[in-house]
């Protein structure tokens, strides 16, 4: 009788008593404390009446008792559902409706407006926090600090996670046991993370890269986590002196370059800075790498995937690529009209298969027919491409390609271009509605704080840098990106807003 996830990831950490779990106000947790608590929510989730398989949505700010539920799901076989914490009721219901959730987790802040919808969908609210009556710290207050582990096996259910939504609506994604401890394994080994590493963690947990790539990898390598609310320049600033690795998002690395306090000295100690979710500028790498020596390890992955690719630990690490595929992990660059392989330097969609891919996408079977090929690849959605050493370049989503006057156009290639000029930030290039080309490119460009870029300038720019076909049609400055809360542009919302510049009036 064994559950692979809960013996690696937790099981085998019960009796240690050295700190796992370092607080922003000070406060630690040790293992053996940490999985009590966890023991007492599964008696308190059993008591809710809920059975291997069934799932248990949470909604709560980041906190040990958000990733003590995360634990006792494991160990009763119960299927973790962590939700943004940025979700409003109306998203949430969603969530709870197609997830089928039996109980649903919150704070007392949350419950006097989720607690209707719940009950409207035959679900059961629990509020962590004291609170008063009914609380789930209290219900769990009382209960056994220990939990008969039930037992599962590698292809059970052990997660749902739901994509970003950078795209359109977020999809449920079915991951096994295995999924997760297939990833854990290869990254603990491939970035060598060991019991004396502490990881700055001031990603979210309801995201694969805060959840399964950060605490996962610690947890399997029994090392401890400097466990922060959201990144906070100043208490990241002071807390990195105590941390061995951090893994962030793209614009973890920008704000602190951002920091004139953060000098080489900071980041002397450091073994290891990880990037992904988003694309990381080579330019931020560079910057990195001039400001404190270190190269920032760059790595790409998906909610459905875990993670696919890593650049190495050892020997060059690329800037502006995602390293090569992990061991275990086969990747394809395909044409996307005939799925046939493509040749070294030519863009395609990327498929992946190994141990990490998904089971599919909850209640999506013609979604998961379509991505999912009987092959066992799974058909990512992202553009790229593998340069002559087989480094992986992104390109982009398949979804953002604009296909102007029958020519391919990657929007990347021409925001490279576009944020170069003087005076311009950011940038966001994507394809709206013309009458001629059925699509052209629009350039969206975003100040550098109280400068006026010249478009003129920055077209002509962009005319002697691109192929005609490339060029913007038009530029247009506006005050800031839209983004989702894994801080990804939302081009579908841009697309949608832009839709009709070259539209005739009607
Ligand atoms: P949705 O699928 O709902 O549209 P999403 O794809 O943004 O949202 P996630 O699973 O959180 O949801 O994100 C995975 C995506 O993030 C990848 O498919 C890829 O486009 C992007 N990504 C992740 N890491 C990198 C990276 N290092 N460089 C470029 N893009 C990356
Ligand atoms: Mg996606």
């Amino acid at each position: 009788m064994s559950n692979p996830l809960y013996d690696t990831l937790f099981g085998c950490h019960a009796e240690k008593a050295t700190p796992f779990l370092h607080l922003a106000d000070g406060i630690t947790w040790t293992h053996a404390q940490f999985l009590e608590l966890a023991a007492q929510y599964a008696h308190v989730i059993t008591d809710h009446g809920l059975v291997p398989g069934d799932r248990l949505a949470v909604q709560i700010e980041k906190s040990p008792q958000a990733l003590a539920l995360y634990a006792a799901c494991v160990q009763s076989g119960v299927v973790f559902l962590p939700l943004n914490t940025a979700y409003t009721v109306d998203e949430l219901t969603y969530f709870i409706d197609n997830s089928g959730a039996s109980l649903v987790v919150c704070d007392p802040a949350r419950a006097a407006t989720l607690g209707p919808v719940v009950a409207q969908l035959g679900a059961q609210l629990a509020t962590l926090g004291a609170d008063g009556s009914g609380s789930l710290s209290d219900a769990a207050s009382g209960k056994p600090t220990q939990f008969a582990t039930v037992a599962r096996t590698g292809d059970d259910l052990a997660a749902f996670l739901y994509t970003s939504g950078t795209t359109g609506r977020s999809k449920g994604a079915m991951l096994t046991q295995d999924n997760l401890l297939s990833n854990a394994q290869t990254l603990a080994e491939v970035w060598k993370f060991t019991a004396d590493d502490v990881l700055l963690h001031a990603l979210p947990i309801f995201h694969t890269h805060g959840l399964f790539v950060a605490t996962n990898v610690t947890l399997i390598a029994g090392g401890a986590m400097i466990f922060l609310p959201k990144f906070d320049i100043d208490v990241v600033l002071d807390r990195m002196a105590d941390a061995t690795t951090m893994m962030g998002v793209p614009t973890f690395y920008t704000r602190l370059l951002g920091d004139a306090r953060f000098t080489r000295e900071c980041a002397a100690h450091m073994r290891l800075f990880v990037s992904g979710s988003a694309p990381l500028l080579a330019e931020t790498h560079d910057d990195f790498a001039a400001r404190t020596g270190h190269r920032i390890l760059e790595r790409y992955g998906m909610t459905e995937t875990n993670m696919n690719t890593s650049n190495p630990y050892d020997g060059d690490r690329r800037a502006g690529t995602v390293g090569f595929p992990l061991p275990g992990v086969e990747l394809l660059i395909t044409d996307p009209a005939t799925g046939a392989e493509l040749p070294q330097g030519k863009v395609g969609q990327i498929e992946v298969r190994g141990p990490n891919v998904f089971k599919g996408y909850w209640q999506m079977p013609e979604k998961t027919a379509e991505e999912l090929r009987e092959n066992g690849f799974f058909i990512t959605g992202d553009l790229g491409k593998r340069d002559a050493d087989g480094y992986v370049h992104i390109v982009g989503r398949n979804k953002d390609l604009i296909i102007s006057g029958g020519y391919n156009i990657y929007p990347k290639e021409i925001e490279l271009v576009l944020d170069e000029q003087p005076g311009v930030l950011e940038s966001a290039v994507i394809g709206v509605p013309h009458a001629d080309f059925g699509e052209t490119v629009l350039g969206l460009i975003v100040p550098q704080p109280g400068a006026t870029p010249d478009t003129d300038g920055i077209a002509a720019a962009a005319a002697g840098a691109l192929a005609r076909f490339k060029h913007p049609r038009k530029l247009i400055v506006i005050d800031a990106l839209p983004r989702n809360t894994m801080g990804k542009v939302q081009k579908n919302v841009l697309r949608e807003a832009y839709a009709d510049t070259f539209q005739p009036a009607t």
